[in-house]
């Protein structure tokens, strides 16, 4: 049944505003207009910030309980509208349904987590080596902060970012992704109904080159969130720190996932397989890298081609559907170039490597791969995940730990010293044993080491408010 595409608007101090121009069509099913969303100019960008800063100092004097109970509101409101939210995820994004369902259920998590933490006591009182003196520390907001998000999480990471920076006071920019603008929009109308004040949450659409690089570079903009490639993240950042101001940046990965031989073999590629295909391996986590000890190397293998094949690439909203499309038709070109190449430097593809039709892509399972290839380098973002040949643990271990990133890793054993050794030594900021690298906890820290993030202020959980806030510390005396 054809539906009507949504109108999206910017919101700049509390006015939907801006002519829809661009167009985002389903992608699996390219016919279909999804939503028409504006494509703002620099000037936009500027006079969100100025409604942002406009409102802060009122929205900063706000009690937190008060500011946390919009969030609340809010939740409750992206409840009602669960499985609507849900579809039209599909139908923008590309998940499957039932990981829609999921990504929009953690939105709602995240709104009630960071909405009750506006009971929650912030500071410290510490003694004092001066008498009759307390001290205490009061944790402010930074201002304004700047948000820029990807569309691979396109209600949830926005979400994650917002939340932690409103209830500690800050007012917010939020350049959603271009390919994702509805999923924003309806985390900014939950948000607006719930009763926040005009120009708290301002949110503009547009390119990152122009929106994104022009918030980037007000001075007005105190602290900038991004998630998205190294390339743009390390630019920003040059930016950023230029200007002294906070810059938090979540980027790419090439996570690895070590199986020995005390593993079970068909559990191991279960835990494999959902963190390279889930969400059409199109996550900052997803596994794509396997390295494999000798004794379980053919039975995981096959087992993990097994997993692959089993796969449904298709349209999210049918129920048949175990995977949804990639994206849009520069991400596919990027997936199957790496497939064409990884070929050519003498991959074996033992599942997939191919797309049947419009933007779907098999999931796709490369063996025999060389360390050194780009398919063990590179991060491709889609359903391709290469295993390859090491001779035991260390040199298991050494081999994670060679690349540029260091998002996330994991272990598939039963030994319980391996676990912890692993764990001590992996060069990653999520490590998971027994468990998918891809799917996180809401309530725990999350971020990244090397070419992967900033690794200054983690996000999620209650570390997420660290870097909307700095410490203001009170020498306390009475006379
Ligand atoms: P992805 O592969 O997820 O599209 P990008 O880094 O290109 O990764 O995009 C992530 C977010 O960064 C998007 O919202 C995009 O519009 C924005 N962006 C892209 N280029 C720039 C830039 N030069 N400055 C600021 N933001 C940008």
């Amino acid at each position: 049944m054809p539906t009507t595409p949504a109108t999206v608007r910017n919101l700049i101090g509390g006015e939907w505003t801006g002519d829809p121009a661009v167009e985002r069509r389903n992608p699996a099913r390219p016919e279909e207009v999804v939503a028409v969303a504006p494509s703002s100019a620099a000037a936009d960008a500027r006079a969100a910030v100025t409604a942002a800063r406009q409102a802060q100092p009122a929205w900063a004097a706000t009690p937190p309980p008060a500011r946390g109970a919009i969030l609340l509101d809010a939740a409750e409101l992206l409840r009602a509208r669960h499985e609507d939210v849900a579809r039209d995820l599909v139908r923008e994004e590309g998940k499957t349904l039932p990981e829609a369902r999921g990504e929009v259920r953690r939105a709602i998590d995240v709104l009630r987590f960071f909405g009750a933490l506006g009971w929650h006591a912030t500071g410290e009182v510490l003694p004092s080596g001066l008498p009759d003196t307390q001290v205490l520390t009061r944790s402010e907001p930074v201002g304004t902060a700047a948000l820029i998000t990807p569309w691979n999480f396109p209600i949830a990471i926005p979400t994650w970012k917002a939340a932690p920076a409103l209830v500690t006071g800050n007012t917010v920019v939020l350049k959603p992704a271009e390919l994702t603008p509805l999923c924003a929009h309806h985390l900014a109308s939950v948000l607006v109904e719930a009763g926040l004040p005009a120009g708290v949450l301002n949110v503009v659409h547009g390119r990152g080159s122009v929106v994104g690089d022009a918030l980037a570079r007000d001075e007005r903009v105190a602290a900038l969130s991004f998630t998205g490639s190294t390339a743009v993240g390390q630019g920003l950042h040059r930016v950023l720190s230029e200007r002294r101001a906070r810059v938090q940046l979540e980027m790419g990965g090439k996570n690895a996932y070590l199986v020995l031989d005390d593993a079970d073999p068909a559990a191991a590629a279960r835990v494999v397989a959902a963190g390279a295909f889930g969400a059409t391996g199109q996550v900052c986590t997803a596994t794509s890298r396997v390295y494999v000890t000798p004794g379980i190397r053919e039975e995981f293998t096959a087992a993990l081609v097994k997993e692959a094949d089993a796969h449904v690439p298709g349209d999210g909203l049918l129920p048949d559907t175990t995977m949804g499309p990639v994206v849009s038709k520069d991400q596919l070109a990027v997936d199957t170039a790496a497939i064409a190449r990884a070929r050519e430097q003498g991959a074996r593809v033992a599942a997939g490597g191919f797309a049947p039709r419009g933007l779907l892509l098999r999931p796709t399972v490369l063996a025999d791969v060389d360390h050194s290839s780009d398919a063990a380098r590179e991060e491709i973002f889609g359903p391709v995940v290469a295993v390859l040949a090491v001779d035991d643990y260390e040199h298991g271990l050494a081999r994670v730990n060679d690349s540029a990133y260091g998002l996330a890793a994991g272990i598939c054993t039963t030994s319980l010293s391996r676990a912890h050794d692993f764990a001590a030594r992996v060069q990653a900021g999520v490590v998971k044993v027994n468990r998918p690298t891809a799917g996180l906890d809401l309530n725990v820290p999350f971020g990244g080491v090397k070419d992967s993030s900033t690794n200054t202020f983690r996000e999620q959980g209650t570390a997420a408010a660290d870097f909307y806030t700095w410490t203001k510390t009170v020498y306390l005396g009475h006379q």
